[in-house]
């Protein structure tokens, strides 16, 4: 790993001209630098063998053949390269992926290159010899199902039609190595265009420009002309219909989904109008929805142009589409203005988690806002009370140290939650017009490059907290961000709707009847609410009286139902049936898994239950969510 440490300079990435001949040590100490608007940066990403600073990819063309029946991708990937003079490698990151064929333009002859067997989950540093005029590259290779974690192939059973197969990509953090041979670290950018054939009766989607029908012969091409970074890398392939919901915005989603998707996304062209009107414009063109089958591990990822979302958001009553305010910010934070490395994700997570407030505010009112950012809070409380628990304080820092460990280990709840925190809190301490102003220039001196921490903070205290000597004393950035906790500082956010739910369940505690509960005007945050606040140890009758007038075990609505079995599992309700284990076979989204095994192995059945349950589940889930329960449920 020591050696293998990526030393990265913002200004040599993104300007790689002419230079002079540098050593590995000498780039180390001393990072190519280079004129560009943005300030030259300087990190180490930890989690890429590539070497941008000497030879980097700036473009890729990838045809790519999908077959369901050996669940493989071949692909032939050529890339356009820019290197400095002197340079006689380029260095790729690979994971598990089979090398058939090297190329180059200034040669005839395959090439004979080295693969340097690394770390395993970080995976190997593909090394192909260039010489002064090279210009591209080209690899012919093969992924398959059980190599590739990036790549989920579901049978028909596992989608809502039934009929035919399926596939997903998940690339962040860096998995993208494992289905394209890439500069794996989010600090590198390409455009791309591809060519990808699938069975003539399914259609291919990518993080770029895409059809909106299926065509005959099952060839689809894609154009992605804005640069990004390979976890922004993404193809979804499955029996898809789409349908526009605006000027630039629309959803696809199987046959059977596709209306009840349409309704629950109605919002969505208002949402990308507020949020421009906020931050700036839209810079991706098209922001499109693909409701993926429920093993997608995660609510959402904000694929550039084509949001890959879980169908749990689908309620009926538009109620979680919080999601995709999330999603939809992240084409400014994180995909506009990205972490230079995994260290940094709180800059993509927390900016995007405070924006997405801003745009529910905007379209739901304050009310509703202030109610996700009271959610926000205690969630965050119990994230810091159990990384304490394991001995992970040092988790609990915004800016965390992730040296020898895997990216994944990163993504508590804390980037985004105390991220959110702070930014609320410069928000409230200089005002919001000045705060918004800052923001839109952000984005704006930022756009298609990356930020470090350090850098951010740089920025903030040039552009912003200069302004008047008491902010930074008031706001205390270093604090928030290097040290463990959660400062007192705080913002503390109130909420007369989350009051009346504490005076109603007041009432049922002291004996009232759960049908006298005044909740005909709820919505689903204060359902969330009220469940999170029920005390513990709830009897067997009272668990069934409040399931009995409110149906949380046959609720309709993933957040709520996944929030009520996180309460009553560990209290062994009679009543759940066959419900929690129905769940956990068909959902694969890693934020109900987690509190949900953790109740069982806190009920009566323990660990032995929970595994019994996890053998049947397991095959439906992506490698993300699987990998996060093995270790959690000791599974081998
Ligand atoms: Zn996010």
């Amino acid at each position: 790993m020591k050696n293998s440490i990526l030393i990265l300079a913002l200004a040599a990435v993104s300007a790689i001209s002419c230079g002079t001949e540098k050593g590995k040590e000498q780039i180390q100490q001393e990072p190519a630098m280079n004129e560009t608007s943005n300030p030259a940066l300087e990190y180490i990403d930890y989690h890429s063998y590539s070497k941008p600073q000497e030879a980097v990819v700036r473009h890729l063309n990838w045809e790519a053949n999908i077959d369901f029946d050996q669940k493989t991708l071949s692909a032939t990937a050529t890339y356009t390269i820019d290197h400095m003079q002197g340079v006689d490698t380029i260095y790729l990151d690979v994971r598990n992926l089979t090398i058939n064929k090297v190329n180059r333009d200034d040669s005839q002859e395959d090439l004979v290159v080295a693969i340097h067997k690394k770390e395993p989950f970080l995976g190997d540093q593909l090394a192909i010899p260039i010489t002064a005029s090279t210009k591209t590259i080209s690899i012919e290779y093969l992924a398959t199902a059980e190599g590739a974690d990036a790549l989920q192939f579901l049978d028909p059973i596992q989608t809502a039609g039934k009929k035919h197969p399926f596939l997903f990509t998940q690339s962040q953090a860096i998995l993208a190595r494992t289905w394209l041979p890439c500069q794996d670290s989010p600090g590198i950018r390409f455009t791309y265009e591809a060519e990808v054939t699938v069975p003539k009766e399914l259609m291919a989607l990518m993080s770029a420009t895409n059809p909106t029908e299926k065509n005959e012969n099952g060839v689809y091409h894609f154009k992605m002309e804005q640069p990004v970074p390979s976890y922004l890398f993404a193809l979804a392939v499955g029996d898809l219909e789409y349908k526009s919901l605006g000027k630039n915005t629309g959803v696809y989603a199987e046959p059977s989904v596709i209306e009840s998707a349409a309704y629950e996304f109605e919002d969505i062209q208002s949402m990308v109008d507020t949020a421009s009107a906020l931050y700036g414009p839209y810079q991706w063109g098209m922001y499109d929805v693909i409701v993926l089958p429920p093993s997608f591990p995660f609510g959402g990822m904000e694929n550039p142009r084509l949001t890959f979302a879980t169908p749990t958001i689908i309620a009926g009553d538009k109620s979680l589409t919080a999601l995709i305010a999330h999603e939809l910010a992240h084409s400014w934070s994180g995909n506009l203005v990205t972490n230079a490395s995994w260290e940094d994700i709180w800059l993509n997570e927390g900016f995007t988690v405070y924006f997405e407030n801003r745009i529910m505010e905007e379209i739901f009112g304050a009310d509703f806002a202030n109610m996700l950012a009271l959610l926000s809070y205690q969630d965050l409380q119990d994230e810091i009370e159990w990384l304490n628990s394991e001995n992970r304080s040092a988790d609990t820092r915004l800016k965390v140290d992730l040296k020898g460990r895997n990216p994944d280990d990163g993504l508590t709840g804390i980037p985004y939650d105390k991220g959110f925190f702070l930014l609320k809190l410069i928000e409230e301490t200089v005002g919001r017009e000045e705060w918004d102003s800052f923001l839109k220039t952000y984005f704006n001196a930022f756009k298609f490059k990356v930020m470090t921490t350090e850098s951010f903070l740089d920025y903030l205290d040039k552009e912003l907290l200069s302004k008047n000597a008491e902010w930074e004393t008031t706001i205390q950035p270093n604090k928030w961000i290097f040290e463990e906790g959660l400062p007192d500082n705080c913002p503390k956010i109130t909420s007369t709707k989350f009051e009346t739910v504490e005076r109603e369940l007041a009432k049922w505690t002291k004996g009232g009847k759960a049908s006298a509960i005044q909740s005909s005007e709820w919505v689903t945050p204060q359902w969330l609410y009220f469940i999170n606040l029920i005390n513990g140890t709830l009897s067997q009758r009272q668990m069934s009286e409040l399931d009995g007038v409110f149906g949380f075990t046959k609720s309709g609505n993933s957040e709520i139902k996944a929030a009520w079995f996180e309460k009553v599992i560990p209290n062994n309700y009679e009543g759940l049936g066959s419900s929690v284990e129905d769940f956990l076979i068909e959902v694969g989204r890693r934020k109900f898994l987690t509190p949900i095994y953790k109740a069982l192995l806190k009920s009566e059945g323990g660990l032995p239950a929970a595994k019994t349950i996890y053998e049947k589940a397991r095959p439906n889930y992506h490698t993300v969510s699987s990998e996060s329960m093995d270790k959690l449920l000791g599974y081998k």
